[in-house]
C-alpha cells in the first residue's frame, strides 16, 4: 500500500496529520492543496480508523468530485469511499433523508432551469402579467440570486419595496413548487439551511455524524454555503478548509472572499498552514502568473516558488484577427501533436463563451477532435439553434420541426392550444407551415390566435422576400432584429434584475454576434446560404460519431479552476475582452479579472501560449482591441521574442486617436484602447472597413453622402446601417439600423451621423 505521507512536503504532511481544532490551508495555485486534502481524507480512513461515512468532503464541481473520488480509490484500494460531493449534491443527499420535516415528500423532484422557467411562465399567465412587464428569465435570475444570498420571498419584499411584483411571484412560485413536491437548484441549499436551523435534533444528528468536514476551493463559497458549513459543524468537528484568495473568481455570483480571509475571526482557534512550493508549473510560468496577480492592490502577499526547471518562455501571439488567431491555435496544436504530444494534454481557454465559435471552427477545419467542458458547443446553444431555425425555415419551408421551434420564439402569444389545432391539419396540408396557412384560410383559427399566426406568416414571408435581395448574413442580422429575438435579449441585458441575468443575456447576444461573424466569413469565402446550413448540419453529425478519447479541451477560464494541463492556450488577451469591458477599467472588478488571468496561467504545467487578435468581428464590423494589459504585466524577459517586435496595436491606437472628438465621447460601440503614455484606457472609435454585406441597389442618396447601406456611427447608438431616407431639406429623416438598439428614426440635421 502507498505510504500516504510520502510524496508530500512538510506543511502538507502537517495538514494531513493536524488534529486539534479547525484548519485553514491557505496557499497559492498548484501548491498541492487539493492533494493535501485528498491525502488527509485517505489518512483519516486508513490510519486513524475514521469511518468513511463520518467524513464529508466538498468540492466545487462534479468533475472535481469525480477526480477526488478516483484519487481516493487509488490511495485506498477497494474500501468504502467517503462522501465527496459538491454543496448541491450534498444537500440532495441530506434532503432525501430529512425533507419530510419541511412538509415535502422524500421523493421530491428537482426542477432544472427549463422547469423553473415553465413554472414561472405559467404563474405570469395565471396572473395575467405580460411577459413584457416581467420576463420569466429575469424573474428566475432574481429568485436565484435571492436564494444564493439566503433571502426568502418575504425578506425579498422588504429589501426591494419597489419590486413587489417579483416578491409576490417568488412567493407564489415557492408555493407551487411545494404543491408539486419539487425544489429548484437554489432551494437545495436554502432548504437544507432551513432544515438544520429549524430542527435542532436533525442538526445535531448530522453534526454528530460528520466528524470531519473538508471543503476545497473555499474562496468561492457564498453566504448560504458558508451558513451550511456552520450548521453542519460543531466545536468538536474537525473542519478543514482549503483555498487561495488570489483565485477568488466568483464574486459576481455572490461568492464572498471574506469567508476565507475572515475564517480565523469566526474560528479563533483555527490553525493556518501555508504551502509555498508549487509543483505544477515551470518557473517561467509561475513567475509570469505571479507578476500579473502581483499588480492587484490590497492583496495578501504570498510566496510561491518551485524546484521545477525554468522551462520554455511564454509564447505571445499577435494575430491579425480572431479568425487567424483561431487558425494559429489549431495549427500549433497540430504541430504539437506531430511532435508527440497527446491532445488530452492541451487546453484552450477563453473569457466568454461566444469566443468558442471561431476556435471550434478552426479545430474542425484542422480535423482536431475537441471536447467542451462546462459549456455547450456553439451550434448547440439555444439562441444559435433558435435563429438558425428561422433560416432553415426560409430555405426549406417543409422543415416542420424548425417551424414549431420558432412559431412562439420569441414569445408572440401563440400558445400550445393553437399549435395543436394547427397540427391537426399537418397531414392534410403536407407540413406544419402549410397547415398554418390552411388553418387561416379555412378560418379554423379565430380572433387573437388567427391574428398572431397571420403576423408570424407575414414575418416569414417578408424574410423570404429579403433573402432574394440581401446577402444572407445581412438578412440574418435583420431577422434577429425584426423577429423580436434580438430586442428581447437586449431588453433583458439592460433590464434584468440581477447582474447574473444581465450577463447571461449579454452572453447570448454575443453568441448571436459570433454567429453573424461566422456567416460573414463563410459568405466572404463565396459560400451560399445552402452550403452554410449544410456545413452546420454536418458539424453536428460528425460530432455525434466521434468517440475518440484523444481530444483537446475547450473551456472558459472560469471553468478551468482547480484543473491542470501540460499545454495551455489562453486566447483573446485583449482589452475589452479580457479584462472584460463589462468589468469596467478599474476597481474590484478589474482585480477579479486579474485573478482570473492568474487562475488561467497557473493551469499550465509546461507551456503557455497567450494570443490576441488585433481586430475581431462584431456584427459584421471590426472591433479593434489593443492587447490586454495583463500581457504588459508579464516581465518581457519571460516572453519569447519580446523586445524585438514593436507593440503594433498601440501604434494603431495612436493613429486612431486622430478620430473626431465625437468618437472620443461616443457611447456604447466604442472600443477601449490602451494608451501607453497615460496608463489609462481611453475610448476611441474603431474605424470600419467598407462593409461587404451592404446593399448597393439603393439609389436614394442624402445630402451628407448617406445612402442606403452606408455604415454610420452615432454618438449614442454606435455603429449602424442606413435603411431609409425620408423627406428632404431640414426635415429629412434617416432610418438607421443600429447593432446596439435596432432601428431608429432620426432627424438627419441633428443626428450627427459619421460615415465609417
Ligand atoms: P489549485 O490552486 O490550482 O487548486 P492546488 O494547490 O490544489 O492547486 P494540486 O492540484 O493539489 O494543487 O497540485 C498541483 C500539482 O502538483 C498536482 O499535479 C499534484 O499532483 C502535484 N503535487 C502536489 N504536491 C506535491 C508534492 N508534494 N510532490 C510532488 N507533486 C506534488
Ligand atoms: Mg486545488
Amino acid at each position: 500500500m502507498t505510504d500516504l505521507l510520502a510524496g508530500l512536503n512538510e506543511p502538507q504532511r502537517q495538514a494531513v496529520l493536524h488534529q486539534d481544532g479547525p484548519l485553514l490551508l491557505l496557499a497559492g495555485a498548484g501548491s498541492g492543496k487539493t492533494r493535501a486534502l485528498t491525502h488527509r481524507v485517505a489518512y483519516l480512513i486508513r490510519e486513524r480508523g475514521v469511518a468513511p461515512w463520518q467524513i464529508m468532503a466538498v468540492t466545487f464541481t462534479n468533475k472535481a468530485a469525480n477526480e477526488m473520488r478516483e484519487r481516493l480509490e487509488a490511495l485506498l484500494g477497494s474500501s468504502e469511499l467517503p462522501w465527496v460531493a459538491t454543496f448541491h449534491a450534498s444537500c440532495v443527499r441530506i434532503l432525501r433523508q430529512e425533507i419530510h420535516h419541511l412538509g415535502f415528500g422524500r421523493d421530491f423532484l428537482i426542477y432544472d432551469d427549463q422547469d423553473q422557467l415553465r413554472l414561472l411562465r405559467e404563474l405570469l399567465k395565471d396572473q395575467q402579467i405580460s411577459e413584457k412587464v416581467l420576463k420569466p428569465r429575469a424573474a428566475a435570475a432574481a429568485i436565484d440570486s435571492a436564494k444564493n444570498s439566503g433571502i426568502g420571498p418575504t425578506e425579498y419584499g422588504n429589501l426591494h419595496p419597489d419590486e413587489r411584483l417579483v416578491a409576490e411571484l417568488y412567493a407564489q412560485y415557492q408555493h407551487k413548487l411545494k404543491a408539486a413536491n419539487a425544489v429548484d437548484f437554489g432551494d437545495l441549499l436554502l432548504l437544507t439551511v432551513r432544515l438544520l436551523e429549524e430542527f435542532p435534533e436533525v442538526r445535531e444528528r448530522w453534526q454528530q455524524r460528520f466528524r470531519h468536514v473538508l471543503i476545497d476551493e473555499f474562496q468561492d463559497t457564498n453566504r448560504v454555503q458558508y451558513r451550511l458549513m456552520q450548521l453542519l459543524t460543531r466545536p468538536e468537528t474537525a473542519l478543514c478548509v482549503v483555498g487561495d484568495d488570489d483565485q477568488s473568481i466568483y464574486r459576481w455570483r455572490g461568492a464572498e472572499v471574506g469567508n476565507i480571509l475572515g475564517f480565523d475571526i469566526d474560528f479563533p482557534t483555527a490553525s493556518v498552514i501555508r504551502l509555498e512550493q508549487n509543483y505544477r508549473s515551470t518557473r517561467t510560468i509561475l513567475e509570469a502568473a505571479g507578476a500579473v496577480v502581483g499588480c492587484n492592490p490590497d492583496r495578501r502577499e504570498k510566496q510561491l516558488w518551485t524546484e521545477n526547471p525554468p522551462g520554455e518562455l511564454l509564447h505571445v501571439e499577435t494575430a491579425p484577427d480572431d479568425f487567424e488567431e483561431a487558425r494559429f491555435v489549431a495549427a500549433e496544436i497540430a504541430e504539437l501533436q506531430r511532435a508527440g504530444h497527446g491532445l488530452r494534454e492541451m487546453a484552450v481557454f477563453y473569457r466568454t463563451n461566444a469566443q468558442s465559435r471561431a476556435l471550434e471552427e478552426a479545430l474542425r477545419a484542422g480535423r482536431i477532435p475537441y471536447v467542451m467542458f462546462g459549456g455547450v458547443k456553439f451550434y448547440a446553444r439555444l439562441e444559435v439553434k433558435d435563429v438558425l431555425s428561422y433560416l432553415r425555415v426560409l430555405i426549406n419551408p417543409q422543415d416542420s420541426l424548425a417551424v414549431r421551434r420558432i412559431i412562439n420564439v420569441p414569445a408572440r402569444g401563440i400558445g400550445n392550444t393553437t399549435i395543436e389545432r394547427i397540427a391537426a391539419y399537418e397531414e392534410q396540408a403536407g407540413n406544419f407551415l402549410a397547415a398554418c396557412r390552411l388553418a387561416l384560410q379555412e378560418q379554423i383559427l379565430k380572433g387573437a390566435a388567427a391574428k398572431r399566426v397571420g403576423e408570424f406568416l407575414a414575418l416569414l414571408d417578408s424574410f423570404t422576400e429579403r433573402l432574394q435581395r440581401l446577402p444572407y448574413p445581412q438578412l440574418m442580422a435583420e431577422l434577429i432584429h425584426d423577429s423580436g429575438y434580438g430586442p428581447a435579449l437586449q431588453e433583458e441585458a439592460q433590464n434584468a434584475l440581477t447582474a447574473e441575468g444581465r450577463q447571461e443575456a449579454k452572453g447570448r447576444l454575443e453568441n448571436l454576434e459570433q454567429l453573424l461573424a461566422g456567416m460573414e466569413e463563410h459568405a466572404t469565402a463565396g459560400g451560399s446560404v445552402q452550403d452554410y446550413l449544410e456545413q452546420i448540419a454536418l458539424i453536428t453529425d460528425l460530432e455525434q460519431h466521434d468517440d475518440s478519447q484523444q481530444r483537446v479541451t475547450l473551456m472558459t477560464l472560469h471553468s478551468a479552476k482547480g484543473l491542470e494541463f501540460p499545454i495551455v492556450f489562453m486566447t483573446g488577451m485583449e482589452e475589452g475582452l479580457f479584462p472584460h469591458s463589462r468589468s469596467g477599467a478599474m476597481g474590484e472588478e478589474l482585480a477579479e479579472e486579474r485573478r482570473l488571468c492568474y487562475v488561467g496561467m497557473t493551469r499550465a504545467m509546461q507551456r503557455l501560449y497567450l494570443s490576441h487578435a488585433r481586430r475581431r468581428r462584431v456584427y459584421g464590423t471590426w472591433q479593434f482591441n489593443p492587447p490586454s494589459r495583463f500581457l504588459t504585466e508579464i516581465p518581457g524577459q519571460l516572453i519569447k521574442g519580446r523586445g524585438e517586435e514593436a507593440a503594433p496595436a498601440t501604434k494603431t491606437a495612436a493613429a486612431h486617436n486622430l478620430s473626431s472628438l465625437a468618437d472620443l465621447m461616443s457611447g456604447q460601440e466604442e472600443t477601449e484602447v490602451w494608451d501607453e503614455n497615460q496608463d489609462l484606457a481611453v475610448s476611441i472609435a474603431a474605424p470600419q472597413p467598407p462593409h461587404r454585406g451592404a446593399t448597393e441597389s439603393a439609389t436614394d442618396e442624402g445630402p451628407a453622402g448617406l445612402r442606403l447601406g452606408t455604415r454610420v456611427r452615432h454618438i449614442k447608438f454606435g455603429i449602424g446601417t442606413v435603411r431609409r431616407l425620408e423627406g428632404d431639406g431640414d426635415k429629412q429623416k434617416v432610418i438607421v439600423y443600429f447593432n446596439s438598439v435596432g432601428s431608429k428614426k432620426l432627424l438627419l440635421k441633428f443626428a450627427g451621423l459619421i460615415p465609417v
